[in-house]
């Protein structure tokens, strides 16, 4: 596998071809952003481990049905995945109220849903990613209704697993966001990430934050608490 030129750089990775057309390389980096961007700094050895629970989830999410981008891992912060063309949509599962979803109905943060929510942004920076409706997303041709019920359908399953999974590891899965995208054969997989950039993690019997919140709030010890849900992935 040749890794051959960078084709982007985001604000948590870059993305580059490789000699198979096939696939690309995704590399992690260090930096941190929250608040579309305004907000910017850098979490030391976030790119490692976000690449290493990224790859544990999605081999994970495989193994119980879910198709992924995943193909392999090549270096510490490195990873082979099928290139995709991204679906523009943030897909959110929510189990908790927090963040904005809080923010935007006047509600604390913790409440426990009877059941979960989805709802989805459309991914557009310059926009600040504002959030849509199925109908929205339908008219704007970002995807088909037909595509929108198996995004719907794979993030409820995703969310399935991950809560179970979560559970065995004494972290609570409060919410987190989901990117899909669609292979050349057209089929819907799942892309992207899942990380504490990504998800909001609690500790089950105190409720710390183990994820990004820690660099969105300055609430401090934001590598630890990157370690520490690894350690409790990987036992390392
Ligand atoms: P952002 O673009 O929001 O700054 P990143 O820094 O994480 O985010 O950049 C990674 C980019 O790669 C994102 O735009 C993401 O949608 C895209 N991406 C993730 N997985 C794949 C894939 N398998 N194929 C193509 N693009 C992907
Ligand atoms: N999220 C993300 N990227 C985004 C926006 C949200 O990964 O651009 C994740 C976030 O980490 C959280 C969940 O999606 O786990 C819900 O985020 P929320 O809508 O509450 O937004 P926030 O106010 O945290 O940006």
């Amino acid at each position: 596998m040749k890794k051959l030129e960078q084709l982007y750089e985001g604000k948590a990775k870059k993305v580059f071809k490789t000699d198979d057309e096939n696939l690309y390389i995704v590399d992690y980096k260090d930096d941190a952003t929250a608040f579309n961007g305004e907000k910017k700094g850098t979490i030391a050895g976030k790119g490692v481990i976000n690449n290493i629970m990224s790859n544990h989830m999605f081999q994970l999410l495989e193994k119980q049905g879910v198709p992924t981008h995943f193909v392999e891992q090549l270096s510490e912060r490195e990873t082979v995945v099928k290139k995709v063309s991204i679906v523009p949509l943030e897909v959110i599962i929510r189990n908790i109220s927090a963040g904005s979803f809080a923010k935007r109905y006047g509600v604390n943060e913790g409440i426990v849903f009877d059941q979960p929510t989805i709802e989805f942004s459309y991914k557009n920076d310059d926009l600040g990613d504002p959030l849509i409706n199925d109908y929205h997303a339908m008219a704007l041709k970002l995807a088909t209704a037909d595509e929108i019920e198996t995004i719907k359908k794979m993030a409820f399953k995703v969310n399935e697993v991950m809560k179970a999974y979560f559970d065995t590891l004494n972290v609570t899965l409060v919410d987190f966001k989901l990117e899909f995208g669609k292979t050349a054969q057209g089929t819907i997989i799942l892309a992207d990430e899942i990380s504490p950039d990504t998800c909001r993690l609690w500790d089950k019997d105190t409720g710390e934050k183990l994820d990004k919140d820690r660099f969105r709030r300055d609430l401090g010890n934001v590598e630890e608490a990157y370690q520490e849900i690894l350690r409790r992935l990987t036992g390392k």
